[in-house]
């Protein structure tokens, strides 16, 4: 069960057809891999199983099929509830759980696949289910390097870019996170302009080109600012933090003149203030704060639990 010769007809499980999961089962028969599958609700396996499904009447017999399970459900206590009972089946299988959740859930879910003998590597995926099985998907993975190297093949029908980050299970979960709250600063930023631009009567689809042009050009001042961050030296590269802020007020006060939601340009610039207020105990010989810093110079901000919750 764990010789992997034939990478291309390497049986696989898939437990949980949401939109997610008919994704991935549906990437592995494209791939030709035999595929077996359950889910709660059965009738959402009828497209794979005119695809050549094969639908198992438990989810005991689905995990029993093969030498890889791949589990992709709401949440962890959906999964733990589910495979709890099946613990003595996992015994020489790998368990590839792609369900979204945190870092103390991976590790705690691949200490009870250890108890019952089972390989286990957590994954997340970057994707949204039209872009499983194609260059638009990425997915990042965790845990023991070689059931990663054995089924990476298999794993690969999911996504080009499959990527392995270490043998600490918590690492996709982490990084999950990590880009998650990086999108939601992309989203929320583009809908604060948005709603600006609007109040003014402006399209947003015409907001989308400068939109582009705009991330972009913030995406080039990334590795100068990672350099720092590295360094712990904050130089301004482009603009001080004191530009910045009196730019936040700007973007405030325009908010709320028009009507306009404030909250998170207020949020910002509390947080700027903060980071400037911080630097200026930091260091005493500089009177007026560290506001000559660059915008890196908030990473201390971001390190530090937040208030009232040390
Ligand atoms: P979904 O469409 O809501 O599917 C949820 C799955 O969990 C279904 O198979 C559902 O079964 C099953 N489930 C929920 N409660 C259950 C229970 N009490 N007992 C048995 N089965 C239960 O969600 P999804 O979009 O496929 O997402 C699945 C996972 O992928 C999530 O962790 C999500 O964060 C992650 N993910 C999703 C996306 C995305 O774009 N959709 C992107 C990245 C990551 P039924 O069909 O019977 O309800």
């Amino acid at each position: 069960m764990t010789q992997n010769r034939d990478a291309d007809r390497t049986p696989v499980t898939v437990v949980g057809l949401g939109l997610m999961g008919q994704a991935l089962a549906g990437a592995f028969l494209r791939a030709g891999h035999p595929t077996t599958v359950w889910n709660r609700t059965a009738a959402k396996a009828d497209p794979l199983i005119a695809q050549g499904a094969t639908l198992a009447d438990s989810i005991g017999d689905a995990v029993a099929a093969g030498p890889l399970v791949v589990v992709c459900l709401s949440d962890y206590d959906t999964a733990h509830k589910l495979l709890d009972p099946l613990g003595e089946l996992l015994d020489g299988r790998t368990l590839v759980n792609l369900t979204s959740g945190t870092s103390a859930q991976a590790r705690e879910t691949a200490e009870w696949a250890a108890r019952h003998g089972g390989d286990y590597l957590d994954g997340v995926i970057l994707a949204v289910p039209p872009g499983i099985g194609t260059a638009d998907a990425i997915i990042l993975y965790s845990g023991p390097r070689a059931a990663f190297d054995l089924y990476e093949p298999v794993l690969r029908s999911l996504a080009e870019a499959t990527t392995y980050l270490g043998g600490d299970h918590s690492l996709s979960a982490l990084h999950d996170m990590a880009v998650l709250g990086l999108m939601w600063g992309v989203l929320n930023g583009f809908l604060q302009g948005a709603a600006l631009r609007g109040a003014a009567g402006a399209d947003p689809a015409a907001f989308v080109p400068l939109v582009r042009q705009g991330i972009g050009i913030v995406t080039d001042w990334l590795p100068g600012y990672a350099q720092q961050i590295a360094e712990g030296t904050y130089p301004a590269l482009d603009a001080t933090l004191d530009t910045h802020r009196a730019a936040m007020e700007h973007l405030a006060h325009e908010s709320e003149s028009r009507g306009v939601n404030a909250d998170l340009p207020r949020f910002l610039q509390a947080l700027a203030d903060r980071a400037v207020a911080d630097r200026a105990v930091a260091d005493r010989a500089v009177a007026d704060g560290r506001g000559g810093d660059g915008y890196a110079a908030m990473i201390e901000q971001f390190r530090k639990p937040s208030a009232g919750r040390s």
